[in-house]
Order: C-alpha cells, then structure tokens, then sequence
C-alpha cells in the first residue's frame, strides 16, 4: 500500500514537472525570408520573433573586385612570367567554409590535352537539374552563355585570389556580383555549350592562369585536400598534374608544344625541332600513322 502511493506520488510529481518543462519549452515554427539572403525571420511557438544571422559571409569588397572583368576571363594581362614561384592560397578557414561543387563521382574527363585541345578542367558526370553548389565564399564574376564552350557559365571570385568556373550548367541561379557562401546552389547541371552529355566542367584559375583541380579536391571522395595551397609556378601548365613530382611538373611545363599548320607532318616536326618522329609519338600517346589536324596541339620536345 505504500508502496503503491509512493509511486503514484512520483507519477504524479514527473507529469506535472513535464507540462511545466512544455511550457516553457518554446519552438521555432516558421522562418520568412527577408530582402537580405543572409538575414532571416524566425518565428516562434509563443508569438514571438527574432532576426537570424545565416553567416554572411567575410569578404574584404575592395580587395575582391580589383581586376574585375565583364568578360569570362579576367587577368588578361597577367602573364605566366610575371607570377612569383609560390603563391600560398587559405582554401579554407574557422571563417570560410567549402563545397564540394556536386554529388562525388568519378572524374569523366581530366586536366589535359585532349583531342588537341588544351581542357583546362574537369568534367564530373551529374544528371541534368543537379545542384550545382560554389566551392567557396566569393562573389559572382560573370554569369554568361558561351555557345561554342561552357555553354551557361558562372564564373566565381574568391576572397582568396582563386576563381572557379562551373560550366554547362542547364540553368543559371546566382547573379552577377552577388556574394555566395561556400555550399550556396549557384545553378544546375547540364549539357549546355561544348558538351556531349550531362555533366560540370569545373575550372579553378589564379591570376586568371588554370591549374589541374585534382590539386584541390580528391573527386572520388568529395574532400577537400588540405586547408590550405601553395601553388608552384609549373603548376600553370596544361601538362602538370596532380601526382607529379616536383621535378614531373617542371619538365611537364618545360614542354614545346606546336599548333599543327596546313602542310605540317610528323617528319617535318622532327626535324624542325630536332627530335625523332618516335619520340613524338610517345610524348603524344599517338601513332606515327596519325592524321595531323590544323590547330591541334602537338607536343614536340
Ligand atoms: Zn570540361
């Protein structure tokens, strides 16, 4: 019997401690949208409301639009030469976060030359309506439509001197000098342009010179790979990859390459440039039976 009392009496004492907790328990029930992406309105179980910082994100705007260009590519004047050997860039930071632009994938087409065209990026394969998602915190450079190449094109600058290009895309959602944050949806996958099927042609430049993406992201597995970058002067070389050693890199970058003209054959590059029609054909990965096209890229020493 007292046994029983007892613990009705802790029932009783537990049940009306939980209404009280539930009453002064309050929950956000609605979040509005204001003028600004990064504030927004929230609203609670008890009638109240309050301002919600979505973290803005912390960019120097008289530094970032420095070189600014309408067209697609800034930093035309800025030669290869004119770069120092070493540039250390923070990817990112306890104030700047990263994406991984899509969903990891394997890579469809890496930082080469291909088909005698210099990619100056990656293609990563996605379904058309993908969300697109910037790498980082930046403003929006340029957002254009390039029929014979990316196709819908938005061009991102970083507060950290990069810029990242996401290409193809079936729509475009970010606007021309709006600040985006790290993860933001900035458009959606697709086949526009220069493209044979669904996919991101994603591009990293600095001082407008691209440099192989595998540099920064492992794209198995959607990670980045460090904080931070220190990228070498040959790293600006469409034949620098990641994976070279330093010295790959440099011999990499060293190389001549020839822009095949009307009347150019193999033996006739051979011996212009004092090599063998056999070392050609290896540097190229090519037979020595290959048709040469007018503008394709041979490389030669
Ligand atoms: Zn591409």
């Amino acid at each position: 019997m007292k046994h029983t009392f007892l613990v009705t009496l802790l029932l009783l004492s537990a049940s009306s401690l939980f209404a009280q907790v539930q009453d002064t328990y309050i929950t956000s029930i609605d979040t509005l949208d204001t003028d600004d992406k990064f504030v927004k309105i929230v609203i609670y179980s008890n009638k109240t409301w309050d301002y919600i910082d979505m973290g803005r994100p912390v960019i120097d705007e008289e530094k970032i639009f420095d070189d600014w260009s309408e067209s697609i590519h800034a930093y035309r004047d800025v030669k290869l030469a004119d770069l120092p050997e070493e540039i250390d860039i923070c990817l990112t930071d306890s104030l700047h976060g990263w994406s991984y632009p899509i969903l990891p994938q394997k890579i469809n087409s890496k930082y080469m030359v291909r088909r005698g065209r210099e990619h100056n990026g990656i293609d990563l394969p996605l379904q058309v309506g993908d969300s697109v998602k910037v790498a980082f915190d930046g403003v929006v450079r340029k957002v254009a439509y390039d029929r014979g190449g990316y196709g819908n094109v938005i061009v991102v600058r970083h507060p950290n001197g990069l810029e990242t290009y996401y290409g193809h895309l079936s729509k475009t959602i970010a606007q021309e000098k709006e600040v985006v944050k790290a993860g933001e949806v900035i458009g959606l996958g697709g086949s526009t342009g220069r493209s044979t099927g669904p996919h991101l042609h994603f591009e990293i430049r600095c001082q407008g010179q691209s440099f192989d993406p595998e540099r920064l992201f492992d794209f198995t597995s959607g990670q980045l790979r460090d904080s931070i970058i220190v990228l070498k002067k040959h790293y600006f070389s469409i034949y620098s990859h990641y994976g070279q050693t330093d010295e790959e890199s440099k011999a990499a970058a060293g190389r001549i390459v020839h822009v095949i003209k009307s009347g150019d054959t193999l033996g006739g590059l051979a011996k212009k440039y004092g090599t063998t029609v056999s070392k050609i054909c290896n540097l190229n990965g090519i037979s020595s039976k290959k048709v040469l096209r007018i503008g394709e890229r041979i490389i030669v020493r």
